[in-house]
């Protein structure tokens, strides 16, 4: 079996290879180790291969991994959907949230920020599969919501969020991915990041310019749902 030292280094060779692919240099690209399901064992051994950002997707699970690693100088990124009740709980513990999809959510966001920490990173999530997948704001509401979002005084919007309907076609891959940049850069906005790709699909989202890979299984092997824990 494979330790998530050994996973880390292939996945960092996939990265660089699909970044000198592209002429783009691999140091513009970072990986955020999706740590969900997994125990805060894993994220130490991760932590200890040289990985310091992890995502997570269920609050309270997020929460007893912190404070067992609280030793750790880690950053978190919350990346699962976002209820309103959950939110404070959110601005007040993670530095980056990858999945913002509607206004009320960033305006709880900032106004619960804790004054003495910096912005809360935010990535709009988009959904560019249409039908296929129910979080993320429509590409047509994207340019209203990013122009409100980034007036929020605790927030700083950093760019979009996509996770495109799976397929291991490559050419599919890359339109989704494309649109996702293309949606980006038809934004008046000073925005500097992508967060796109996951362990099947990270070359070509690196190809069309993910600056953020979020790779769970390819670091910490297969989830086991039936694990209690994630609520
Ligand atoms: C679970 C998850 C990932 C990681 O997916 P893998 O296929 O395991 O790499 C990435 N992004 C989000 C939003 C996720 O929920």
């Amino acid at each position: 079996m494979s330790t998530i030292a050994d996973n880390i280094g292939q996945v960092s060779q996939r990265i660089r290879a699909a970044a000198d692919a592209v002429q783009r240099d691999p140091s513009s690209i970072h990986l955020l180790a999706v740590s969900k399901t997994k125990p805060a064992e894993a994220v130490r051994e991760a932590y200890a291969a040289g990985v310091r950002d992890f995502g997570e997707n269920y609050l309270q699970e997020a929460l007893s991994k912190q404070a067992q690693l609280s030793d750790l100088p880690l950053s978190w990124h919350f990346i699962g959907p976002i209820q309103s009740n959950k939110t404070r709980a959110i601005a007040e513990n993670f530095a980056w949230v990858h999945s913002v999809d509607r206004l009320k959510i960033a305006q709880r966001l900032s106004e619960q920020r804790p004054a003495d920490l910096p912005p809360l990173n935010i990535c709009i999530q988009v959904n560019v599969s249409g039908e296929a997948s129910k979080s993320g704001c429509t590409p047509a509401d994207l340019p209203a919501l990013a122009n409100a979002i980034s007036a929020l005084p605790h927030l700083k919007l950093r760019g979009l969020m996509a996770i495109p309907e799976p397929t291991e076609d490559r050419a599919a891959q890359d339109a989704a991915f494309a649109s996702v940049r293309e949606l980006q850069a038809s934004l008046n906005l000073a925005l500097d990041t992508l967060s796109m790709g996951m362990s099947h699909d990270l070359a070509s989202a690196i190809a069309q310019g993910a600056t953020w890979v979020r790779v769970g299984t390819a670091l910490f092997g297969a989830r086991d749902y039936s694990q209690p824990s994630h609520g």
